[in-house]
Protein backbone atom coordinates (compact mmCIF):
# COMPACT_ATOMS: atom_id res chain seq x y z
CA UNK A 1 0.00 0.00 0.00
CA UNK A 2 1.22 3.41 -1.30
CA UNK A 3 1.91 5.74 2.41
CA UNK A 4 2.77 9.08 2.92
CA UNK A 5 3.28 11.74 5.76
CA UNK A 6 0.96 14.08 4.17
CA UNK A 7 -2.07 13.44 2.05
CA UNK A 8 -4.04 16.64 0.53
CA UNK A 9 -7.16 16.31 -0.67
CA UNK A 10 -8.68 18.87 -3.50
CA UNK A 11 -6.04 20.63 -5.71
CA UNK A 12 -7.22 24.12 -5.11
CA UNK A 13 -5.03 27.44 -4.04
CA UNK A 14 -5.22 25.53 -0.15
CA UNK A 15 -4.59 22.76 -1.39
CA UNK A 16 -1.90 22.60 -3.79
CA UNK A 17 0.35 25.38 -1.92
CA UNK A 18 0.27 23.12 1.00
CA UNK A 19 1.46 20.00 -0.73
CA UNK A 20 4.19 22.44 -2.15
CA UNK A 21 4.94 23.71 1.32
CA UNK A 22 5.00 20.10 2.63
CA UNK A 23 6.92 18.35 0.22
CA UNK A 24 9.64 21.85 0.56
CA UNK A 25 9.63 20.84 4.21
CA UNK A 26 10.82 17.45 3.12
CA UNK A 27 7.41 15.23 3.69
CA UNK A 28 6.72 12.52 1.55
CA UNK A 29 3.16 14.32 -0.33
CA UNK A 30 0.23 13.40 -2.20
CA UNK A 31 -2.78 15.80 -3.91
CA UNK A 32 -6.10 13.82 -4.97
CA UNK A 33 -7.71 15.90 -7.20
CA UNK A 34 -11.49 14.45 -8.62
CA UNK A 35 -11.66 16.72 -11.76
CA UNK A 36 -8.56 15.69 -14.40
CA UNK A 37 -7.48 19.21 -14.05
CA UNK A 38 -5.74 21.17 -10.85
CA UNK A 39 -6.29 24.49 -10.06
CA UNK A 40 -9.50 24.13 -8.28
CA UNK A 41 -12.05 26.71 -8.56
CA UNK A 42 -9.90 29.35 -8.21
CA UNK A 43 -7.69 28.39 -11.35
CA UNK A 44 -10.24 26.79 -13.54
CA UNK A 45 -14.41 28.77 -12.67
CA UNK A 46 -12.88 31.36 -10.27
CA UNK A 47 -9.73 33.79 -9.80
CA UNK A 48 -8.47 33.58 -13.15
CA UNK A 49 -11.26 33.02 -15.87
CA UNK A 50 -13.11 35.85 -14.30
CA UNK A 51 -9.64 37.78 -14.67
CA UNK A 52 -9.42 36.74 -18.33
CA UNK A 53 -12.49 37.73 -19.46
CA UNK A 54 -12.16 41.57 -17.14
CA UNK A 55 -9.31 42.08 -19.05
CA UNK A 56 -10.58 41.23 -22.50
CA UNK A 57 -13.89 43.11 -22.11
CA UNK A 58 -11.71 45.76 -20.72
CA UNK A 59 -9.86 46.32 -23.86
CA UNK A 60 -13.12 46.45 -25.88
CA UNK A 61 -14.25 48.86 -23.79
CA UNK A 62 -11.98 50.76 -24.25
CA UNK A 63 -11.29 50.47 -27.97
CA UNK A 64 -15.08 51.52 -28.64
CA UNK A 65 -15.58 53.88 -25.98
CA UNK A 66 -12.15 55.71 -24.74
CA UNK A 67 -9.37 55.57 -27.71
CA UNK A 68 -11.01 58.41 -29.40
CA UNK A 69 -10.31 60.49 -26.52
CA UNK A 70 -6.53 59.78 -26.86
CA UNK A 71 -6.58 60.69 -31.07
CA UNK A 72 -6.64 56.89 -31.67
CA UNK A 73 -9.20 56.56 -34.69
CA UNK A 74 -9.67 53.26 -35.62
CA UNK A 75 -10.99 53.21 -39.20
CA UNK A 76 -14.03 50.67 -40.07
CA UNK A 77 -16.10 49.12 -36.91
CA UNK A 78 -14.60 47.63 -34.27
CA UNK A 79 -16.17 43.94 -34.31
CA UNK A 80 -16.16 41.49 -31.28
CA UNK A 81 -15.99 37.51 -31.72
CA UNK A 82 -17.12 36.31 -28.29
CA UNK A 83 -16.72 32.88 -29.14
CA UNK A 84 -12.43 33.92 -29.52
CA UNK A 85 -12.85 35.96 -25.97
CA UNK A 86 -14.25 32.83 -24.71
CA UNK A 87 -11.81 30.49 -25.95
CA UNK A 88 -8.68 32.94 -24.84
CA UNK A 89 -10.19 32.34 -21.48
CA UNK A 90 -10.18 28.86 -22.06
CA UNK A 91 -6.73 29.18 -23.10
CA UNK A 92 -5.22 31.38 -20.03
CA UNK A 93 -7.43 28.53 -17.65
CA UNK A 94 -5.42 25.50 -19.29
CA UNK A 95 -1.82 27.03 -19.18
CA UNK A 96 -2.31 28.00 -15.87
CA UNK A 97 -3.50 24.80 -14.47
CA UNK A 98 -0.50 22.58 -16.37
CA UNK A 99 1.30 25.23 -14.60
CA UNK A 100 0.09 23.42 -11.44
CA UNK A 101 1.04 20.10 -12.99
CA UNK A 102 4.38 21.13 -13.60
CA UNK A 103 4.90 22.72 -10.06
CA UNK A 104 3.50 19.13 -8.66
CA UNK A 105 6.34 17.16 -10.67
CA UNK A 106 8.90 19.71 -9.60
CA UNK A 107 8.26 18.74 -6.16
CA UNK A 108 7.78 15.15 -5.86
CA UNK A 109 4.42 14.97 -5.27
CA UNK A 110 2.47 12.42 -6.17
CA UNK A 111 -1.13 13.31 -8.06
CA UNK A 112 -4.03 11.17 -7.40
CA UNK A 113 -6.74 11.56 -9.49
CA UNK A 114 -10.58 10.78 -8.21
CA UNK A 115 -12.34 11.43 -5.69
CA UNK A 116 -10.92 10.85 -2.12
CA UNK A 117 -13.07 9.57 0.87
CA UNK A 118 -12.11 8.70 4.22
CA UNK A 119 -11.74 5.13 5.42
CA UNK A 120 -10.44 5.78 8.84
CA UNK A 121 -8.13 8.17 10.75
CA UNK A 122 -5.13 7.48 8.28
CA UNK A 123 -6.51 5.77 5.33
CA UNK A 124 -7.94 7.53 2.10
CA UNK A 125 -10.00 5.94 -0.39
CA UNK A 126 -9.84 7.48 -4.26
CA UNK A 127 -12.12 6.04 -6.35
CA UNK A 128 -12.18 6.98 -10.17
CA UNK A 129 -14.18 5.37 -12.94
CA UNK A 130 -11.83 2.41 -13.56
CA UNK A 131 -10.33 1.94 -10.29
CA UNK A 132 -10.23 2.10 -6.48
CA UNK A 133 -7.10 2.42 -4.31
CA UNK A 134 -6.62 3.21 -0.18
CA UNK A 135 -3.46 5.16 0.79
CA UNK A 136 -2.21 5.45 3.64
CA UNK A 137 -1.31 8.99 5.75
CA UNK A 138 -0.11 9.89 8.61
CA UNK A 139 -1.65 13.65 8.21
CA UNK A 140 -4.52 14.67 5.93
CA UNK A 141 -5.54 18.22 4.59
CA UNK A 142 -9.20 18.29 3.58
CA UNK A 143 -9.06 21.54 0.72
CA UNK A 144 -11.90 20.69 -0.63
CA UNK A 145 -13.13 24.02 -1.60
CA UNK A 146 -17.06 25.43 -1.79
CA UNK A 147 -20.06 25.51 -4.56
CA UNK A 148 -22.19 28.28 -5.47
CA UNK A 149 -24.95 28.90 -2.58
CA UNK A 150 -28.68 28.28 -4.41
CA UNK A 151 -31.66 29.73 -3.27
CA UNK A 152 -34.57 27.31 -2.75
CA UNK A 153 -36.75 28.98 -5.75
CA UNK A 154 -34.37 29.76 -8.09
CA UNK A 155 -33.57 25.90 -9.54
CA UNK A 156 -30.44 26.36 -11.65
CA UNK A 157 -30.97 25.25 -15.33
CA UNK A 158 -27.28 25.48 -16.34
CA UNK A 159 -28.72 27.39 -19.50
CA UNK A 160 -30.98 30.74 -18.77
CA UNK A 161 -30.52 30.42 -14.75
CA UNK A 162 -27.18 30.44 -14.11
CA UNK A 163 -24.19 30.20 -11.29
CA UNK A 164 -20.68 32.01 -11.93
CA UNK A 165 -19.54 28.86 -13.61
CA UNK A 166 -21.80 28.84 -16.51
CA UNK A 167 -21.75 32.70 -16.74
CA UNK A 168 -17.89 32.00 -17.56
CA UNK A 169 -18.69 29.91 -20.65
CA UNK A 170 -21.77 31.52 -22.45
CA UNK A 171 -22.48 31.20 -26.05
CA UNK A 172 -23.96 34.43 -26.66
CA UNK A 173 -23.82 37.73 -25.06
CA UNK A 174 -27.04 38.45 -22.71
CA UNK A 175 -28.82 41.11 -23.60
CA UNK A 176 -30.63 41.65 -19.85
CA UNK A 177 -28.71 40.04 -17.42
CA UNK A 178 -30.36 39.61 -14.27
CA UNK A 179 -27.88 39.48 -11.43
CA UNK A 180 -29.02 38.49 -7.88
CA UNK A 181 -26.33 39.45 -5.29
CA UNK A 182 -25.11 42.25 -5.81
CA UNK A 183 -21.44 40.66 -4.09
CA UNK A 184 -18.16 40.29 -5.74
CA UNK A 185 -18.97 37.92 -8.34
CA UNK A 186 -22.21 39.38 -9.31
CA UNK A 187 -20.38 43.20 -9.87
CA UNK A 188 -17.43 41.39 -11.96
CA UNK A 189 -19.21 39.50 -14.11
CA UNK A 190 -21.91 41.99 -14.21
CA UNK A 191 -19.30 44.61 -15.47
CA UNK A 192 -17.96 42.09 -18.20
CA UNK A 193 -21.12 41.75 -20.01
CA UNK A 194 -22.09 45.24 -19.37
CA UNK A 195 -18.85 46.50 -21.33
CA UNK A 196 -19.84 43.58 -23.91
CA UNK A 197 -23.32 45.74 -24.75
CA UNK A 198 -25.58 43.76 -21.97
CA UNK A 199 -28.11 45.75 -20.11
CA UNK A 200 -27.36 44.29 -16.26
CA UNK A 201 -29.90 44.88 -13.79
CA UNK A 202 -28.69 44.00 -10.02
CA UNK A 203 -30.88 43.08 -7.14
CA UNK A 204 -29.41 43.15 -3.61
CA UNK A 205 -30.93 42.02 -0.43
CA UNK A 206 -28.75 44.40 1.68
CA UNK A 207 -29.10 48.58 1.61
CA UNK A 208 -25.85 48.59 -0.57
CA UNK A 209 -23.64 46.55 -3.31
CA UNK A 210 -20.33 45.44 -1.57
CA UNK A 211 -22.24 45.36 1.67
CA UNK A 212 -19.24 43.81 3.95
CA UNK A 213 -16.93 46.68 2.39
CA UNK A 214 -16.22 49.90 3.63
CA UNK A 215 -19.97 51.81 3.27
CA UNK A 216 -17.80 54.87 1.11
CA UNK A 217 -16.59 51.94 -1.00
CA UNK A 218 -20.16 51.01 -2.18
CA UNK A 219 -21.13 54.36 -2.23
CA UNK A 220 -18.72 55.43 -4.80
CA UNK A 221 -18.86 52.06 -6.60
CA UNK A 222 -22.64 52.71 -6.64
CA UNK A 223 -22.16 55.95 -8.18
CA UNK A 224 -19.43 54.85 -11.17
CA UNK A 225 -21.46 51.85 -12.23
CA UNK A 226 -24.89 53.85 -12.05
CA UNK A 227 -22.65 55.98 -14.23
CA UNK A 228 -22.09 53.28 -16.44
CA UNK A 229 -25.48 52.55 -16.77
CA UNK A 230 -25.89 49.59 -14.57
CA UNK A 231 -29.50 48.92 -13.07
CA UNK A 232 -28.62 48.60 -9.37
CA UNK A 233 -31.87 47.78 -6.49
CA UNK A 234 -30.57 47.33 -3.45
CA UNK A 235 -32.95 46.27 -0.30
CA UNK A 236 -34.75 44.02 -2.61
CA UNK A 237 -35.92 40.35 -1.49
CA UNK A 238 -36.21 38.06 -4.51
CA UNK A 239 -38.98 36.00 -4.38
CA UNK A 240 -39.69 33.62 -6.99
CA UNK A 241 -37.09 33.00 -10.32
CA UNK A 242 -38.95 31.35 -13.47
CA UNK A 243 -37.61 30.42 -16.55
CA UNK A 244 -40.51 31.31 -19.42
CA UNK A 245 -38.56 30.15 -22.52
CA UNK A 246 -35.87 31.90 -23.88
CA UNK A 247 -36.77 34.74 -20.90
CA UNK A 248 -36.39 34.39 -17.19
CA UNK A 249 -39.39 36.40 -14.48
CA UNK A 250 -37.55 37.49 -11.22
CA UNK A 251 -39.75 39.23 -8.83
CA UNK A 252 -38.92 40.80 -6.17
CA UNK A 253 -40.32 43.00 -3.46
CA UNK A 254 -38.84 46.29 -2.46
CA UNK A 255 -38.63 47.98 0.87
CA UNK A 256 -42.07 49.41 0.75
CA UNK A 257 -43.32 46.00 0.16
CA UNK A 258 -43.64 46.67 -3.54
CA UNK A 259 -43.72 43.88 -6.00
CA UNK A 260 -41.63 44.30 -8.47
CA UNK A 261 -40.88 42.35 -11.71
CA UNK A 262 -37.89 41.71 -13.84
CA UNK A 263 -37.57 39.88 -17.06
CA UNK A 264 -34.26 38.70 -18.82
CA UNK A 265 -33.00 36.58 -21.24
CA UNK A 266 -29.87 35.50 -18.19
CA UNK A 267 -30.40 35.16 -14.68
CA UNK A 268 -26.63 35.17 -12.84
CA UNK A 269 -27.44 33.78 -9.18
CA UNK A 270 -24.31 35.23 -7.07
CA UNK A 271 -25.76 34.94 -3.66
CA UNK A 272 -22.36 33.70 -2.09
CA UNK A 273 -20.47 30.10 -1.68
CA UNK A 274 -20.84 26.87 0.79
CA UNK A 275 -18.27 24.85 2.16
CA UNK A 276 -18.39 21.42 -0.16
CA UNK A 277 -17.90 18.27 1.53
CA UNK A 278 -19.78 15.92 -0.43
CA UNK A 279 -18.34 12.07 -1.13
CA UNK A 280 -15.44 13.03 1.76
CA UNK A 281 -17.01 10.40 4.00
CA UNK A 282 -17.14 12.87 6.96
CA UNK A 283 -18.89 10.36 8.72
CA UNK A 284 -16.68 7.35 9.55
CA UNK A 285 -14.62 10.07 11.50
CA UNK A 286 -17.71 11.16 13.07
CA UNK A 287 -16.62 14.98 11.86
CA UNK A 288 -19.16 16.95 11.44
CA UNK A 289 -20.05 19.98 9.03
CA UNK A 290 -21.84 23.05 11.71
CA UNK A 291 -24.89 24.82 10.05
CA UNK A 292 -23.10 26.75 7.18
CA UNK A 293 -21.66 23.55 5.94
CA UNK A 294 -18.45 24.28 6.80
CA UNK A 295 -15.32 21.74 8.45
CA UNK A 296 -14.63 22.89 12.70
CA UNK A 297 -11.56 23.49 13.22
CA UNK A 298 -9.25 24.71 15.94
CA UNK A 299 -6.90 27.95 15.57
CA UNK A 300 -4.28 25.17 14.37
CA UNK A 301 -6.91 24.52 11.79
CA UNK A 302 -7.43 20.67 13.34
CA UNK A 303 -10.40 19.14 13.30
CA UNK A 304 -11.69 16.75 16.20
CA UNK A 305 -8.78 14.53 15.01
CA UNK A 306 -5.40 16.16 15.78
CA UNK A 307 -3.96 14.85 12.68
CA UNK A 308 -6.50 15.66 9.90
CA UNK A 309 -6.39 19.26 9.10
CA UNK A 310 -8.70 21.71 7.15
CA UNK A 311 -8.52 24.68 5.17
CA UNK A 312 -9.39 27.79 2.35
CA UNK A 313 -13.42 27.74 1.67
CA UNK A 314 -14.39 24.64 3.38
CA UNK A 315 -13.92 26.37 6.90
CA UNK A 316 -14.62 29.58 8.43
CA UNK A 317 -13.49 32.89 7.10
CA UNK A 318 -13.43 34.97 3.82
CA UNK A 319 -13.65 32.72 0.83
CA UNK A 320 -10.36 33.90 -0.61
CA UNK A 321 -7.78 32.23 -2.67
CA UNK A 322 -4.70 34.05 -1.17
CA UNK A 323 -6.66 33.19 2.44
CA UNK A 324 -6.58 29.65 1.31
CA UNK A 325 -2.67 29.70 0.24
CA UNK A 326 -1.79 31.18 3.90
CA UNK A 327 -3.81 28.40 5.78
CA UNK A 328 -2.24 26.17 3.42
CA UNK A 329 1.31 27.05 4.13
CA UNK A 330 0.51 27.29 7.90
CA UNK A 331 -0.85 23.58 8.23
CA UNK A 332 2.01 22.70 6.60
CA UNK A 333 4.25 24.33 8.71
CA UNK A 334 2.51 23.32 12.44
CA UNK A 335 2.84 19.42 10.65
CA UNK A 336 6.43 20.11 10.30
CA UNK A 337 6.34 21.52 13.87
CA UNK A 338 7.06 24.99 13.53
CA UNK A 339 4.83 27.77 15.00
CA UNK A 340 3.24 29.79 12.10
CA UNK A 341 0.67 31.98 12.57
CA UNK A 342 -1.68 34.68 10.41
CA UNK A 343 -3.39 37.28 10.77
CA UNK A 344 -6.65 37.45 9.33
CA UNK A 345 -7.45 41.09 9.87
CA UNK A 346 -4.64 41.89 7.59
CA UNK A 347 -6.15 39.22 4.45
CA UNK A 348 -7.17 41.36 2.07
CA UNK A 349 -10.29 41.76 0.02
CA UNK A 350 -10.19 43.28 -3.62
CA UNK A 351 -13.15 43.36 -6.25
CA UNK A 352 -11.55 43.61 -9.79
CA UNK A 353 -14.66 46.02 -11.31
CA UNK A 354 -12.90 49.07 -12.86
CA UNK A 355 -12.02 51.39 -10.89
CA UNK A 356 -11.27 48.40 -8.53
CA UNK A 357 -11.84 48.05 -4.90
CA UNK A 358 -9.65 47.21 -2.29
CA UNK A 359 -9.29 47.08 1.55
CA UNK A 360 -7.32 45.63 4.46
CA UNK A 361 -8.46 45.95 8.00
CA UNK A 362 -11.27 47.35 9.53
CA UNK A 363 -13.99 49.29 8.08
CA UNK A 364 -15.11 52.71 9.58
CA UNK A 365 -18.35 51.23 10.47
CA UNK A 366 -16.72 49.08 12.54
CA UNK A 367 -15.00 51.30 14.41
CA UNK A 368 -17.79 53.21 15.00
CA UNK A 369 -20.11 50.45 15.98
CA UNK A 370 -17.01 49.43 18.51
CA UNK A 371 -16.37 53.11 19.66
CA UNK A 372 -12.62 53.05 18.57
CA UNK A 373 -11.54 56.40 18.12
CA UNK A 374 -10.33 57.18 15.21
CA UNK A 375 -8.93 59.60 12.42
CA UNK A 376 -9.48 59.31 8.75
CA UNK A 377 -7.44 60.72 6.18
CA UNK A 378 -9.07 60.68 2.38
CA UNK A 379 -7.46 61.48 -0.80
CA UNK A 380 -9.40 61.71 -4.26
CA UNK A 381 -7.59 60.19 -7.17
CA UNK A 382 -8.96 62.80 -9.66
CA UNK A 383 -6.43 65.01 -7.83
CA UNK A 384 -3.18 63.04 -9.12
CA UNK A 385 -1.50 63.89 -12.21
CA UNK A 386 -1.33 59.98 -12.72
CA UNK A 387 -5.04 59.96 -13.00
CA UNK A 388 -5.38 62.43 -15.27
CA UNK A 389 -2.81 60.82 -17.42
CA UNK A 390 -4.86 57.94 -17.89
CA UNK A 391 -8.21 59.70 -17.45
CA UNK A 392 -8.96 57.73 -14.23
CA UNK A 393 -10.43 60.08 -12.34
CA UNK A 394 -12.86 57.76 -9.81
CA UNK A 395 -12.08 56.54 -6.36
CA UNK A 396 -9.82 57.51 -3.14
CA UNK A 397 -7.52 56.31 -0.90
CA UNK A 398 -9.12 56.05 2.89
CA UNK A 399 -6.64 55.56 5.77
CA UNK A 400 -8.14 55.04 9.02
CA UNK A 401 -5.75 55.71 12.02
CA UNK A 402 -5.95 55.25 15.50
CA UNK A 403 -6.57 58.50 17.14
CA UNK A 404 -4.16 58.26 20.02
CA UNK A 405 -1.05 56.13 18.10
CA UNK A 406 -1.29 57.18 14.84
CA UNK A 407 -1.24 52.73 13.83
CA UNK A 408 -2.76 52.47 10.79
CA UNK A 409 -6.26 49.98 11.58
CA UNK A 410 -7.79 50.24 8.41
CA UNK A 411 -7.31 51.46 4.48
CA UNK A 412 -9.95 51.27 1.98
CA UNK A 413 -9.20 52.12 -1.49
CA UNK A 414 -10.97 52.30 -5.14
CA UNK A 415 -9.75 53.13 -8.22
CA UNK A 416 -7.72 52.32 -10.61
CA UNK A 417 -4.98 49.52 -9.94
CA UNK A 418 -6.28 49.57 -6.17
CA UNK A 419 -5.64 46.15 -6.42
CA UNK A 420 -1.77 45.71 -6.15
CA UNK A 421 -1.67 48.95 -4.76
CA UNK A 422 -3.31 47.59 -0.82
CA UNK A 423 -0.09 45.63 -1.16
CA UNK A 424 1.24 48.81 0.41
CA UNK A 425 -1.16 49.02 3.14
CA UNK A 426 -0.98 45.00 4.23
CA UNK A 427 2.70 45.45 4.50
CA UNK A 428 2.45 48.56 6.35
CA UNK A 429 -0.43 47.08 9.25
CA UNK A 430 2.11 44.17 8.87
CA UNK A 431 4.74 46.11 10.68
CA UNK A 432 2.26 48.08 12.51
CA UNK A 433 3.24 51.55 10.33
CA UNK A 434 1.45 54.76 11.85
CA UNK A 435 0.14 57.09 9.09
CA UNK A 436 2.80 59.16 9.35
CA UNK A 437 5.29 56.68 8.75
CA UNK A 438 3.62 56.16 5.19
CA UNK A 439 3.21 59.59 4.78
CA UNK A 440 6.91 60.28 5.53
CA UNK A 441 7.82 57.79 2.73
CA UNK A 442 9.04 58.41 -0.57
CA UNK A 443 6.19 57.57 -3.41
CA UNK A 444 7.26 57.46 -7.05
CA UNK A 445 5.84 60.26 -8.70
CA UNK A 446 3.35 60.48 -11.28
CA UNK A 447 2.11 56.84 -9.81
CA UNK A 448 -1.52 56.06 -8.13
CA UNK A 449 0.68 55.01 -4.85
CA UNK A 450 0.72 58.48 -4.22
CA UNK A 451 -2.56 58.68 -3.51
CA UNK A 452 -1.55 56.42 0.09
CA UNK A 453 0.87 59.27 0.57
CA UNK A 454 -1.40 61.98 0.68
CA UNK A 455 -4.31 60.63 2.57
CA UNK A 456 -1.43 59.64 5.06
CA UNK A 457 -0.73 63.09 5.08
CA UNK A 458 -4.43 63.59 5.63
CA UNK A 459 -4.76 61.67 8.53
CA UNK A 460 -1.30 63.04 10.01
CA UNK A 461 -1.87 66.59 10.95
CA UNK A 462 -4.47 67.32 7.19
CA UNK A 463 -1.67 68.37 5.74
CA UNK A 464 -2.02 66.38 2.13
CA UNK A 465 -0.18 68.73 -0.38
CA UNK A 466 -2.16 68.17 -3.50
CA UNK A 467 -5.99 69.05 -2.17
P1 LIG B 1 -11.23 25.21 -4.32
O1 LIG B 1 -10.43 26.16 -5.12
O2 LIG B 1 -12.68 25.26 -4.36
O3 LIG B 1 -10.65 23.77 -4.59
C1 LIG B 1 -11.20 22.62 -4.05
C2 LIG B 1 -10.84 21.44 -4.92
O4 LIG B 1 -11.16 20.24 -4.23
C3 LIG B 1 -11.58 21.37 -6.25
O5 LIG B 1 -10.68 21.21 -7.31
C4 LIG B 1 -12.48 20.14 -6.11
O6 LIG B 1 -12.70 19.47 -7.33
C5 LIG B 1 -11.66 19.30 -5.16
N1 LIG B 1 -12.43 18.31 -4.41
C6 LIG B 1 -13.57 18.51 -3.69
N2 LIG B 1 -13.95 17.37 -3.07
C7 LIG B 1 -13.02 16.43 -3.40
C8 LIG B 1 -12.85 15.07 -3.06
N3 LIG B 1 -13.67 14.44 -2.22
N4 LIG B 1 -11.80 14.40 -3.60
C9 LIG B 1 -10.94 15.03 -4.44
N5 LIG B 1 -11.05 16.31 -4.78
C10 LIG B 1 -12.06 17.01 -4.27
N6 LIG B 1 -10.72 34.57 -4.77
C11 LIG B 1 -9.74 35.49 -4.78
O7 LIG B 1 -8.95 35.55 -3.84
N7 LIG B 1 -9.58 36.35 -5.83
C12 LIG B 1 -10.42 36.34 -6.89
O8 LIG B 1 -10.26 37.13 -7.82
C13 LIG B 1 -11.48 35.40 -6.91
N8 LIG B 1 -12.32 35.34 -7.95
C14 LIG B 1 -13.31 34.39 -7.95
C15 LIG B 1 -14.18 34.37 -9.03
C16 LIG B 1 -15.20 33.43 -9.06
C17 LIG B 1 -16.15 33.42 -10.25
C18 LIG B 1 -15.33 32.47 -8.02
C19 LIG B 1 -16.40 31.42 -8.06
C20 LIG B 1 -14.46 32.49 -6.94
C21 LIG B 1 -13.45 33.46 -6.89
N9 LIG B 1 -12.57 33.55 -5.82
C22 LIG B 1 -11.58 34.50 -5.81
C23 LIG B 1 -12.66 32.62 -4.66
C24 LIG B 1 -11.60 31.51 -4.79
O9 LIG B 1 -11.78 30.84 -6.02
C25 LIG B 1 -11.73 30.53 -3.64
O10 LIG B 1 -11.68 31.24 -2.42
C26 LIG B 1 -10.60 29.52 -3.67
O11 LIG B 1 -10.60 28.79 -4.88
C27 LIG B 1 -10.70 28.54 -2.49
O12 LIG B 1 -9.65 27.64 -2.57
P2 LIG B 1 -9.74 26.19 -1.91
O13 LIG B 1 -8.42 25.57 -2.15
O14 LIG B 1 -10.24 26.28 -0.54
O15 LIG B 1 -10.88 25.41 -2.73
P1 LIG C 1 -20.77 37.59 -1.85
O1 LIG C 1 -20.95 37.14 -0.47
O2 LIG C 1 -19.63 38.46 -2.21
O3 LIG C 1 -22.06 38.38 -2.35
C1 LIG C 1 -23.34 37.83 -2.29
C2 LIG C 1 -24.32 38.97 -2.25
O4 LIG C 1 -25.61 38.44 -2.42
C3 LIG C 1 -24.32 39.72 -0.92
O5 LIG C 1 -24.20 41.10 -1.17
C4 LIG C 1 -25.65 39.35 -0.29
O6 LIG C 1 -26.19 40.37 0.51
C5 LIG C 1 -26.49 39.08 -1.53
N1 LIG C 1 -27.62 38.18 -1.33
C6 LIG C 1 -27.66 37.05 -0.58
N2 LIG C 1 -28.88 36.48 -0.67
C7 LIG C 1 -29.61 37.25 -1.51
C8 LIG C 1 -30.93 37.18 -2.04
N3 LIG C 1 -31.75 36.19 -1.70
N4 LIG C 1 -31.35 38.17 -2.87
C9 LIG C 1 -30.51 39.19 -3.23
N5 LIG C 1 -29.25 39.30 -2.77
C10 LIG C 1 -28.79 38.34 -1.94
O7 LIG C 1 -20.80 36.25 -2.72
P2 LIG C 1 -20.48 36.01 -4.25
O8 LIG C 1 -20.39 37.28 -4.99
O9 LIG C 1 -21.42 34.96 -4.69
O10 LIG C 1 -19.04 35.38 -4.17
C11 LIG C 1 -18.82 34.16 -3.43
C12 LIG C 1 -17.46 34.14 -2.80
O11 LIG C 1 -16.45 34.08 -3.79
C13 LIG C 1 -17.23 35.36 -1.97
O12 LIG C 1 -17.04 34.98 -0.64
C14 LIG C 1 -16.00 35.99 -2.49
O13 LIG C 1 -15.08 36.25 -1.49
C15 LIG C 1 -15.42 34.98 -3.48
N6 LIG C 1 -15.03 35.75 -4.66
C16 LIG C 1 -13.99 36.62 -4.53
C17 LIG C 1 -13.63 37.40 -5.60
C18 LIG C 1 -12.49 38.35 -5.45
O14 LIG C 1 -11.73 38.20 -4.51
N7 LIG C 1 -12.33 39.33 -6.32
C19 LIG C 1 -14.31 37.33 -6.80
C20 LIG C 1 -15.39 36.46 -6.88
C21 LIG C 1 -15.73 35.67 -5.79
Amino acid sequence: MNSFDVVVIGSGPGGYVAAIRCAQLGMKTAIIEKYNTMGGTCLNVGCIPSKALLDSSHHYEEATKNFSNHGINIDGKISLDFSKMISRKNEVVSQTTKGIDFLMNKNNITVFNGLGSFVDQNNVKISSESSEEIIECKNIIIATGSKPTVLPFAKIDKDRIITSTEALKLKEIPKHLIVIGGGVIGLELGQVYKRLGSEVSIIEYMDKIIPTMDSGLSKELTKVFKKQKFKIHTSHKVTSVVRDGDYVNVIATDKNDQTIEFKGDYCLVSVGRSAYTDGLNLEALSIVTNKRGQIEVNDKLQTKHSNIYAIGDVVEGAMLAHKAEEEGVLVAEIIAGQKPHIDYNLIPGVVYTWPEVASVGKTEDYLKENNITYKVGQFPMRALGRSRASSDLDGFVKILADKKTDEILGVHMIGARCADLISEAVVAMEFKASAEDIARTSHAHPTYSEAMKEAALAATENRALHI
